[in-house]
């Protein structure tokens, strides 16, 4: 009996022991408090952690060793866990903070367990101190943000070079485009040179041997009687020049337009003033029996061009007589209405047939009916381009041994 009580002793001693050893070198803090919140039992490191001599901490409240701001929070919170005592970690969420007695603080983390003795409750909680994991956690999450930065850093610079490539493939395709637009004008400067070529030979031969024929002709007319064939020869002379110089001035405008040379440049006129006297001064281009039939309706001042409206009308009323017969009249109406000029000449022709009326105003075109009528395919295509800088618009109509209608829309600038 003695026996099993001495070993019962001697099992004991050794359990209380070990739990002492266990207790002084623990890692952690181990503090014991009893249901009132005072501390009963602190171990070494708990001592060292707080900064506490031994025994100094034995029966001083827990709050002792928390923040003062926490302090009273946390006698609410001690009360009611002692209402419900179960192991847990403190804190959830939220970082604990310990007070050491120069009233220092430091990060912890603690967990709480409840036991009974036969004395009473006593909750023991393990204390660590975070500080070093705190600052390895805030060093990582300054590093995530440095990162995070450099990220953003990064893809707004990878934006901006995106945007910089975008910016100089689109400069490039411009220049291209504008290589391609050079190519293309010379392209076409050429063709027309060649074409100037091709329609000069072609076109000029027939005046000039008519100029030439007509001059040897006048020189063989010496007597006086015969003055009257010397004045056709040189009114046929007069009026082959004149076809001549309609086709230089055609290549000359068409250069000028395609340099960009000319220019809408609008003035105040009378219309109906102009237009008698333009008629007028085009009777000599007229055939036998053909006159120019001119009618205005509406206000007579306008603010147009004069020079290009006037390239127009010698261009249209040209065309208009050229390509109708002896004793067929020419109509040419303006009506001034609501701040736009209608333009309209008529002839009774030999028109134009349907398939070739969708490009009469390309340039070198030239109808299928056009035979041997003079001409070099570039009148259309001026006017066109002169309304065009005018800001107007120009249809035309035509029937084939009816006649063409050609009308105009400009704006009146007044
Ligand atoms: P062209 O110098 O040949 O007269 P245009 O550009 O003025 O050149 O006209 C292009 C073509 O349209 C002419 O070749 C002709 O076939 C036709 N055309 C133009 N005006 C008339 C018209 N009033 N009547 C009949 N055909 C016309």
């Amino acid at each position: 009996m003695l026996e099993i009580f001495i070993q019962q002793t001697q099992a004991m001693r050794r359990h209380v022991e070990m739990l002492d050893a266990l207790f002084k070198s623990a890692t952690e803090g181990i503090i014991v408090v009893d249901s009132w919140g005072a501390i009963q039992l602190v171990n070494p490191k708990a001592q060292e952690l707080f900064g506490y001599e031994e025994g100094e901490l034995i029966d001083k409240k827990i709050e002792t060793l928390i923040p003062q701001r926490y302090a009273n929070k946390h006698v609410s919170h001690r009360m009611n866990y002692a209402q419900a005592p179960k192991a847990r970690s403190m804190g959830g969420n939220f970082d604990l903070w310990a007070k050491k007695k120069d009233n220092s603080e430091f990060p912890v983390e603690v967990s709480l367990s409840p036991f009974s003795t036969s004395e009473g409750d006593y909750v023991v909680s393990f204390i660590i101190d975070i500080t070093s994991r705190k600052k390895q956690a805030e060093a990582l999450l300054e590093a995530h943000h440095q990162i995070q930065h450099l990220n953003a850093d990064l893809e707004e610079r990878v934006r901006m070079r995106t945007r910089e490539l975008a910016q100089a493939l689109e400069e490039l395709e411009q220049s291209k485009q504008e290589v391609m637009r050079a190519l293309e004008k010379e392209r076409q400067l050429n063709d027309m040179k060649t074409k100037f070529v091709t329609i000069a030979s072609h076109e000029f031969r027939t005046p000039l041997a008519t100029i030439l024929s007509s001059a040897s002709l006048i020189g063989r007319y010496t007597h006086t009687e015969e003055d009257e064939k010397r004045q056709k020869h040189v009114q046929r002379i007069k009026s082959t020049v004149n076809n001549l110089t309609e086709i230089l001035n055609d290549f000359l405008s068409l250069g000028k337009l395609e340099e960009g040379q000319i220019r809408n440049v609008p003035v105040l006129f009378n219309i109906a003033d102009f237009c008698t006297e333009l008629v007028e001064e085009l009777r000599p281009v007229c055939k036998e029996n053909q006159a120019v039939k001119y009618t205005h309706k509406g206000d007579q001042e306008v603010c147009i061009d004069r020079h290009l409206f006037k390239n127009i009308l010698i261009n249209l009323l040209s065309n208009a007589t050229k390509y109708s017969g002896e004793g067929k009249d020419i109509f040419l109406n303006t009506q001034l209405k609501d701040k736009t000029l209608f333009i309209e000449i008529i002839d009774q022709g030999i028109g134009i047939p349907e398939k070739d009326l969708p490009y009469v105003f390309d340039r070198f075109f030239r109808a299928h009916n056009s035979g041997t009528i003079q001409g070099t395919g570039l009148g259309l295509n001026i006017v066109k381009k002169y309304i065009q800088l005018m800001e107007g618009t120009v249809e035309l109509l035509s029937e084939v041994n009816v006649g063409t209608t050609i009308r105009i829309q400009l704006p009146n600038c007044c």
